[in-house]
């Protein structure tokens, strides 16, 4: 077998470096496990970023994909499939929406949203285009996703951006109100804002959101490619916070690692594209809907969601007691399901620092903005996999 010295130095001479990557070679996974070439063993919570929703190597997922590529992997989305068709009317009945379009990605789901949302404003008035976004936003990196994504160092260098884009604070909702007007096409807010540093919306700030949104006939987007997929604690986060979207997006999980993305969007919104207006060759392939299918059966079903409330819950009490311990190297604790973070003081401890020292001690964690852990697991783990995440915490804190 290769080392995995011999595959950084294949894989740095080649492979376009844009990604800083942790130094191992992580080879196969089982459950909220992962492993490495040398056979390391890693409690894994980041799940490839919010996408193993169902852990490694789960049987009914490995399953669905392997009987649907021995039947067939891919056709033309100019002819009917089973599995997608399937996939699109569980999207329907869960999101309360009424049409669903997929695509291959995060951004790409949003590209599409942003997409039809510019054509039904031109229902009302052809100078109707202005999309407001949130500042610390992450919506993706196409070119108009990246604009969205309310972080100027993802655009510095790339312009000139498409036009029309507006940003605001999250949760200040004086600020939103001041910049909304009839020449507003939509408003795209993630629910709980992940890649920024992990916020969950202030009481009532999406119900006053989409009132105003009401008000100038603006179009509500969610972005839940991070949020959804049951991470809250229900499918939808909109649902905890009885808000409902005109758009929604989801990738990540949907497909519990194979590429997929979607929107979802009301029947008034759909008819603003005709046919050829929007298109994908690969996007909702049976093999990826086959195993999105699995995930919708899974998933959005009271028992697993309750899991995903409790360890949360359970998760977040062991983050607070970390804080009350080591008060100040923890700032704040955020959550809301299995969405976790914890904002650190990087004076103490950087957050590079924290997540190799955690990954030396067999866990695999994130650290977004520099500053925010954020925890996003598989929402399969259970109460004894977020001991052993916090005894390496607590190990790392002590240090
Ligand atoms: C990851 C993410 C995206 C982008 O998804 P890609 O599949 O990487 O294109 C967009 N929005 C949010 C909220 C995300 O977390």
């Amino acid at each position: 077998m290769e080392t995995q010295e011999k595959i950084f130095e294949r894989d740095n001479a080649n492979y376009l470096p844009v990604f800083n990557r942790y130094k191992i070679v992580l080879d196969s996974g089982d459950g909220v496990y992962l492993y490495d070439l040398n056979g390391k063993k890693y409690l894994d919570f980041l799940a490839g970023i919010a996408v193993n929703v169902l852990g490694h190597n789960y049987k009914p997922l490995v399953d669905a994909i392997s009987n649907q590529a021995a039947k067939v992997i891919h056709v033309s989305n100019l002819y009917y499939t089973e599995p997608q068709a399937n996939a699109a009317a569980k999207l329907v009945k869960l999101s309360g929406l009424d049409r669903v379009f997929f695509a291959n990605s995060g951004a790409e789901a949003n590209e599409g949203a942003l997409k039809i949302a510019r054509k039904y404003a031109k229902n009302f008035s052809a100078d109707k285009v202005q999309i407001i976004t949130a500042w610390d936003s992450f919506h993706g990196r196409t070119l108009a996703t990246l604009t969205a994504t309310g972080q100027p160092h993802y655009q510095e260098g790339l312009e000139p951006l498409p036009q029309g884009f507006d940003y605001v604070h999250f949760n200040d909702i004086a600020e939103l109100e001041e910049k909304i007007s009839d020449k507003t096409c939509a408003v795209m807010l993630e629910p709980i804002q992940g890649e920024g540093g992990v916020y969950p919306p202030k009481a009532d700030y999406l119900k006053k959101v989409r009132n105003l949104c009401d008000k100038y006939n603006a179009l509500l987007i969610f972005d839940e490619i991070q949020s959804g997929i049951g991470r809250s604690g229900k499918f939808f986060a909109y649902e905890k916070f009885g808000v409902k979207p005109d758009i929604v997006t989801l990738a990540k999980g949907l497909a519990g690692g194979v590429p997929i993305g979607a929107f979802i969007c009301t029947e008034e919104v759909a008819k603003a594209f005709k046919p050829g207006d929007h298109g994908t060759t690969f996007g909702g392939n049976p093999l990826a809907c086959a195993a999105a299918n699995v995930v919708l059966d899974t998933i959005p079903n009271e028992k697993f969601l309750s899991h995903v409330e409790e360890v949360g819950k359970y998760f977040k009490d062991k983050l607070l007691e970390l804080q009350k311990k080591y008060p100040e190297q923890i700032i704040d604790v955020r959550s809301e399901g299995l969405i976790l973070g914890a904002e650190i003081n990087t004076e103490k401890k950087s957050g590079v620092d924290i997540v190799n020292s955690a990954m030396e001690r067999g866990a695999i964690i994130n650290c977004t903005v520099g500053k925010v852990l954020r925890f996003i697991p598989p929402l399969t783990i259970e109460k004894k996999h977020v001991d052993e995440v916090i005894n390496i915490l607590d190990a790392i804190f002590a240090d």
